[in-house]
């Protein structure tokens, strides 16, 4: 673990676990919790998600240690189109979420270089609905292409335990995935 990376997040309860699980590693380190998911649908969803992110941050003193150095960014505007035009070529699954992994990804790996911080991880690790071997497939595809490495660790093992974090703080938990498509398919 690096002394400072850049957490993606794509939602409040899928965040969670991922940050007391590296700050439990590494105490020290900085993270910046960055949302960027162009594919959420509608707006009022990626808005109720973003902001829901806001108030685990500011809850972060009632589930991490003391000091944790954890900065939230949700300043990334809102373009659906950055997803929905890729996806229009590839609208079934398991093809359209690999895009959807990469797409947000390659932005995370991007903004960490640009922050010129050295590393980057995401939230998608932890969600067992997700197509882990694919997310992990497209951190690594979009750390070689920035230059920056992807921090690679299997969430899943704190499934429970990030449940009960979200419960307990009356985080707002999504009943879907995010995409309009998701509804049909997931
Ligand atoms: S189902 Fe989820 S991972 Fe797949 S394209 Fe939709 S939002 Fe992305």
């Amino acid at each position: 673990m690096p002394d400072a990376l850049l957490l993606h997040a794509c939602c409040a309860p899928c965040a969670a676990y991922p940050l007391r699980a590296l700050l439990a590693g590494s105490p020290a380190a900085r993270i910046l919790v960055w949302f960027y998911n162009p594919n959420i649908h509608p707006a009022a969803e990626y808005r109720r998600r973003r902001d829901a992110l806001a108030y685990l941050h500011a809850r972060r003193g009632d589930f991490l240690p003391a000091g944790a150095r954890v900065e939230l960014d949700v300043s990334a505007p809102y373009r659906p189109e950055e997803f929905l035009g890729p996806a229009a070529l590839c609208p079934r699954r398991p093809v359209r979420c690999a895009m959807c992994y990469r797409l947000r990804l390659t932005a995370a790996a991007r903004r960490a270089r640009e922050l010129g911080l050295p590393a980057f991880t995401s939230s998608l690790l932890y969600s067992r609905r997700q197509d882990h071997a694919s997310v992990a497939a497209g951190g690594e595809a979009a750390a070689a292409g920035e230059g920056v490495s992807f921090l690679y660790r299997d969430f899943r093992a704190g499934w429970k335990e990030g449940r009960e974090l979200s419960l307990g703080l009356d985080v707002y938990r999504q009943s879907y995935c995010g995409c309009l498509y998701g509804e049909t398919d997931n």
